[in-house]
């Protein structure tokens, strides 16, 4: 197994302000060529620092890459520390000249002398391209080890990664090694983490080579199960993977990188029906999310936030009385709203949420944290389901939006089958 250390370098990355987030994408790259990350700095800008890390760096790993730094100011310093540290002078590169002017006339400007800085790159680094951005990288190897400047920006270093990494990464570090990573994930909703572990543990375990992890967040628990091997170990990751989707059933929303909002969408395409949406307590957020996805208004109608007794009766159509009698905050009043918002606009299915985010506004009967969603379809009467959420306020938003998007996914199929 090849060994990968990530410099990020920039000192916004020590202030607070932001986080170093390119790390995470370089890992789950690197892990799918079979490269293991084994550490991660950070490093503000300093050339010394800068220095100092790529040589510590180098000394432990077989792969470094770097982000950030190479932009025209005068604190983006990586050009000159990996020149300090190689000892190879930089030189005004013709190909970082041509890919910048051609960058930079396609926005119908030249570049400026502090631009210009950007053209110059260790002698003997190979330039990578910069698919998105002006600033370009670079790539070197030294004392057995291989050396990749990308950008900081998020965006270009994901471009120039993807663009580049194969030349630079791949066919060098994984032509000497055997071995890959692979992770497979799967989302769920509405299953608790200690819950989860009981019931997979014994499931994987008896699978060589394969580990499994549980990372709880509000929009639910998500199953990561890790192997690390050649094609046997991959057989049984495979294996192990199946087993626990056989296990979970419908708990599991999502694998991969795909969203609730996305399976959704999908669901909703694929059996051609429309939606609207009344919300309360998630102010939004639940339209908000829907509308993530590309697409959407082919089966999103609309999305109202209906917070008031007035609104809920005005827009919704909400009998007073069942406001009175049960409180805006009841299975009573979800189902109505759900009702109310399908009928008025004329839509296949009406999804609702009311709840009580806290941290004000509970009694003894109503605690914060419960929430009541609502959903009706034609054909079918309204229902209503209870939640009992905890937390502050946005996470109590954030799991009653993902629970009133898991229960759409669930009803879809039984609303069309009416
Ligand atoms: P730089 O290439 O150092 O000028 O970085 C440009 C911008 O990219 C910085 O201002 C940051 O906002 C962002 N950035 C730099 N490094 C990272 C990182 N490791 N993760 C996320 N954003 C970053
Ligand atoms: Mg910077």
């Amino acid at each position: 197994m090849r060994r990968a250390e990530i410099l990020a370098i920039g000192s916004e990355l020590l202030l607070g302000g932001r986080l170093d987030t390119n790390s995470l994408f370089l890992t789950d790259e690197l892990a799918a060529l079979g490269i293991e990350v084994r550490w991660k700095t950070v490093v503000g800008d300093d050339e010394a620092d800068i220095a100092a890390a790529i040589r510590v760096a180098a000394q432990r790993a077989d792969l470094v890459v770097m982000t950030g730094g190479l932009g025209p100011t005068g604190d983006d310093l990586t050009r000159e520390a990996v020149a300090r540290v190689t000892n190879r002078p930089l030189r005004r590169h013709a190909d970082a000249v041509k890919g910048m002017t051609q960058r930079l006339a396609a926005w119908g400007r030249t570049p400026t002398a502090a631009q210009m800085k950007q053209a110059f790159i260790p002698s003997s680094a190979a330039v990578l391209a910069n698919p998105v951005g002006s600033a370009p990288g670079f790539c070197l190897s030294w004392k057995g080890c291989q050396l990749i400047a990308l950008p900081g920006v998020p965006a270009e270093a994901k471009a120039m990664f993807a663009k580049e990494a194969t030349r630079f990464v791949a066919e060098p570090i994984q032509a000497r090694a055997r071995t890959r990573i692979e992770r497979r994930v799967l989302h769920t909703f509405g299953i608790l983490e200690a819950e989860l572990d009981a019931r997979l543990g014994p499931l994987v375990a008896p699978r060589r080579g394969v580990r499994f992890g549980l990372l709880a967040s509000p929009l639910g628990v998500t199953v990561s199960l890790t192997a690390c091997g050649g094609t046997s170990e991959i057989a049984a990751l495979d294996q192990a993977t199946h087993a626990v989707q056989q296990d979970l059933g419908g708990l599991v929303y999502a694998e991969g990188t795909t969203t609730m909002e996305e399976v959704v969408g999908r669901a909703l395409t694929t059996r051609k029906m429309t939606i609207a949406v009344a919300e309360s307590c998630t102010g939004g957020l639940i339209g908000h999310r829907l509308t993530q996805v590309p697409g959407s208004s082919t089966y999103l109608d609309r999305v109202l936030v209906c917070y008031s007794n007035e609104a809920k009766i005005e827009l919704l159509d909400v009998p007073k009385v069942v406001l009175t009698r049960h409180g805006a905050v009841s299975p009573e009043v979800a189902a109505a709203m759900a009702r109310g918002v399908r009928e008025r606009s004329k839509t296949d299915v009406g999804l609702s949420v009311t709840g009580i985010a806290g941290p004000g506004g509970s009694t003894a009967q109503k605690p914060i944290g419960l929430v009541y969603v609502g959903f009706d379809a034609k054909g079918m009467g309204a229902l209503a389901k209870e939640f009992r959420f905890h937390g502050p306020r946005d996470t109590i938003k954030l799991r009653a939006s993902q629970a009133a998007l898991n229960l759409l996914r669930q009803w879809l199929p039984v609303a069309q089958s009416k």
